[in-house]
């Protein structure tokens, strides 16, 4: 360990993603001539570029990476290349790998997720990380797990290779769309000639593998990920299997020379593979740091915050992957992992920790009254909307759905004449419609079911 070193911050931010950079923002711009420290285990740090209104709330934007010593977030923070191993919460202080020692008044933890593997430390079983984890798939038969937003986008952008797709539901991308969705998918998976181009940049490594615990470092991936890595294979052609209502029950290294891995799937099918890669969630990544003082923990393994993303322990804050929204939702709101929500609860402890120091009193942003978000699957711009698949809500809704094949999929999720929810696949320009819908809570029981006739151009209804 080097010689220890004492550094001294109103504002400690520890994450170098999309929650830590956009609290530390929002903290420098609050308060503009105070000590603010951001430190990160990874040299790239990430921000937002390209954003794109689609709707009041409804954005669109790109991630770009930095390294941490021309970002221009450097300009207004200090930006330090470091690991916290350990917080020390009676004293306002944490500890750092290379041995330093930085007294804060207010800490910000934005410490994101790890992927939960099917098998830790089997080097054939992959987690999606960061482009390092991306770039190992390009080998000849690959059984990607899990069957969210991730592993659909590894489906269809994976080229020549075979492709054993096993997922636990009867339909695909179930963490984000119905079974219609699905459908209406199915036929960009089935032919992949229409797939546009994509533009190819150069393999940047930026992730550092602890070797002893074998867990991967670094910013969890952007949204455009797959767009900007070349994940194709050798082969010349591929195929997909998808195994529906399937699990792994188990994974073997074989002394097989074509194939390493040996997969036994919940209904007795063996699959003989190069690669597994686990694509079945995330799990908050605050077991490394050690605390004098234990942390609310949910049942998501987040650590708990309130609207104003304060965690029990005085001064501490969290915001992005590594905390669970322990606050009354509102009733279109519910907490997703994704970069648009820790960009939004990076802001808010920012605002929140800023609001703390100057003794003012502020309120929960308004981005929390409505779940948005905005994807890209199977080469569809898809945005959801509210309790888009009827989260919550039991039963007693019903749905209005508009399909074009290969164009558009519109789906409304109703309740008592009020729109609760929506799922927007393609160009359909509804976003601001919608949300406006959600949010006024207007009754559309006089529209009846023209609300999404083909004829009718629903903004004429609200214009
Ligand atoms: C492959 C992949 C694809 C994804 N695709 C999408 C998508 O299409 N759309 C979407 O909305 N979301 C997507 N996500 C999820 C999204 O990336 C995350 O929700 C988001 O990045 C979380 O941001 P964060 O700032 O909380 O955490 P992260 O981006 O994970 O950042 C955590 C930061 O903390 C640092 N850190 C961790 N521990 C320490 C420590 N002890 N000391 C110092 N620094 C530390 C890390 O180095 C890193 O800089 C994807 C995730 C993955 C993995």
């Amino acid at each position: 360990m080097e010689k220890e070193t004492f550094l001294e911050t109103k504002f400690l931010i520890v994450g170098g993603g999309i929650a830590g950079v956009s609290c530390a923002e929002n903290v420098s711009f609050l308060c503009p001539d105070e000590k603010i420290i951001l430190i990160t285990e990874s040299y790239l740090i990430k921000t937002v570029t390209n954003l794109r209104p689609l709707g009041k709330m409804v954005q669109s934007f790109d991630i770009k990476e930095e390294h941490i010593q021309t970002s221009s977030i450097n300009q207004k923070v200090t930006v330090i290349e470091d690991l916290v191993t350990e917080i020390i919460s009676r004293e306002n202080k944490i500890l750092t790998k290379s041995g330093k020692s930085i007294h804060y008044k207010f800490l910000c933890l934005c410490t994101g997720a790890q992927p939960k593997l099917i098998e830790q430390g089997n080097p054939y079983v992959i987690g999606i990380r960061d482009a390092e984890s991306v770039l190992k798939f390009q080998e000849k038969k690959t059984v990607v797990v899990g069957n969210g937003g991730i592993a659909s986008e590894i489906v269809y952008e994976l080229d020549n290779i075979d492709i054993h797709w096993v997922i636990k539901d009867n339909y695909i991308s179930s963490t984000f769309v119905d079974p219609g969705a699905a459908q209406f998918f199915k036929k960009r998976l089935e032919g992949s000639s229409d797939k546009p181009k994509k533009t190819i940049v150069k393999r940047m490594t930026y992730a550092k593998e602890d070797v002893l615990s074998g867990i991967q470092k670094g910013a969890a991936l952007g949204p455009d990920w797959h767009r900007k890595i070349d994940i194709s294979g050798y082969q010349s052609n591929h195929s997909l299997n998808i195994h529906y209502n399937s699990e792994v029950n188990d994974v073997h290294l074989t002394t097989n020379e074509d194939f390493p891995l040996r997969v036994t799937l919940s209904n007795g099918e063996i699959i003989y593979c190069d690669f597994l890669v686990s694509a079945t969630g995330v799990e908050p990544n605050i077991k490394s740091i050690l605390s004098d003082n234990l942390f609310d923990i949910s049942q998501d393994g987040g650590i708990k915050v309130n609207e104003m993303m304060e965690t029990n322990i005085s001064n501490i804050y969290a915001a992005g992957d590594v905390c669970s929204a322990d606050w009354k939702w509102a009733s279109n709101w519910f907490q997703m992992r994704l970069w648009t929500q820790a960009r939004q609860m990076g802001a808010m402890a920012g605002k929140s920790m800023a609001a703390k120091f100057k003794d003012e009193r502020i309120y929960q942003d308004f981005c929390f009254e409505l779940f948005t978000h905005v994807t890209n699957l199977f080469g569809y711009q898809v945005v959801l909307l509210g309790n888009f698949n009827g989260q919550g809500m039991e039963n007693g809704y019903e749905i209005l759905l508009r399909c074009t094949p290969e164009i558009e999929y519109i789906k409304f999720v109703i309740k008592e004449g009020r729109l609760k929810g929506a799922i927007l696949i393609g160009e359909t320009g509804l976003e601001e419609t919608c949300e406006n819908l959600i949010l006024n809570e207007i009754d559309l029981t006089p529209f009846a079911d023209d609300i999404l006739n083909p004829n009718i151009d629903i903004e004429d209804f609200f214009d």
